[in-house]
C-alpha cells in the first residue's frame, strides 16, 4: 500500500482527541482521482480524509485529527438524515455531527461499476489502522456508508462488492464483535496519554497472550 498526500483547505482546523473520532464513513468519488483532488483543492468545498485509487494507493487529504467535509447529514438540514449510527453521540458544534465524529474514505471509481481488489485490500488495512489509532472496533457498526447516513446519497453504491467490502471490514476488526476488551482499551488510552503511537499496541497485546481475536463477520 503506497501513499502520498494532497492536502485540502476544506477542513475544520480543529484538533480531535481520543474519543472524538468514533466511526468511519465510506464513499465513492464517482470519477477519477485527479478530478476529486481538484474538487478537494477548491476553497470552500468538499473534502475527505483519504482517497484510495484503483491501484490501492492511498492519498491523504485531511489529517485524521482534523474534521473533513464529506457528509451533510446530521448537520443543519434534518431532511437529509437517514439512519443515525449508534456511535454518533450528541454534538453541538460547527460541523455536521458525522463529520465531527468520523474519518471519511473515498474510493476512486463509480458506485455502479464497483471497485478493485487492490482498493478493498487498502481499505482493510486503513480501517484497521484508523480503528486502532482511535480505539474502536472496525466492525459493521462503526464502518458505515454515506448512503446509510444521507437521504440523497447512494454511495459507495450498487456496483460495490458488499461481500468484499464487509470482508475487508471484518478482517480489519481488531477485536471482533464487541471490539476491544476493557483491558485493551486501557492500554491504548495509556499509550495515547503518553503521546506515543498506538499502532504497535496490538502486537504487544498479542505477545502478552492478550484478548485480541479475529472478528466474526457481521452486517
Ligand atoms: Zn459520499
Amino acid at each position: 500500500m503506497r501513499s502520498w498526500s494532497s492536502p485540502s483547505p476544506n477542513r475544520g482546523g480543529v484538533c480531535r482527541v481520543p474519543g472524538d473520532v468514533r466511526g468511519i464513513v465510506l464513499h465513492s468519488i464517482e470519477g477519477s482521482l485527479e478530478g476529486a483532488l481538484r474538487t478537494f483543492a477548491r476553497q470552500g468545498g468538499l473534502s475527505a480524509h483519504y482517497a484510495i485509487d484503483c491501484g490501492g494507493t492511498v492519498v491523504g487529504i485531511v489529517l485524521e485529527g482534523d474534521v473533513a467535509f464529506h457528509v451533510a447529514a446530521f448537520g443543519n438540514r434534518p431532511a437529509l438524515d437517514r439512519t443515525r449510527p449508534a456511535w454518533l453521540v450528541p454534538y453541538d458544534g460547527w460541523f455536521s455531527a458525522v463529520n465531527a465524529r468520523s474519518v471519511g474514505i473515498e474510493l476512486v471509481g463509480f458506485a455502479r461499476t464497483g471497485f478493485t481488489a487492490a482498493q478493498y485490500a487498502s481499505l482493510d488495512a486503513m480501517c484497521a489502522g484508523i480503528a486502532m489509532r482511535w480505539g474502536f472496533p472496525a466492525d459493521a457498526d462503526r464502518v458505515v456508508t454515506h448512503a446509510s447516513l444521507q437521504m440523497d446519497r447512494l454511495d459507495p453504491g450498487d456496483g460495490c462488492d458488499w461481500d468484499a467490502l464487509w470482508g475487508a471490514v471484518w478482517t480489519a476488526s481488531p477485536g471482533g464483535i464487541g471490539g476491544w476488551s476493557e483491558g485493551d482499551r486501557e492500554i491504548v488510552e495509556l499509550v495515547w496519554a503518553l503521546g506515543a503511537d498506538a499502532s504497535g499496541v496490538r502486537g504487544w497485546i498479542e505477545r502478552l497472550g492478550g484478548t485480541m481475536r479475529r472478528g466474526k463477520r457481521v452486517r
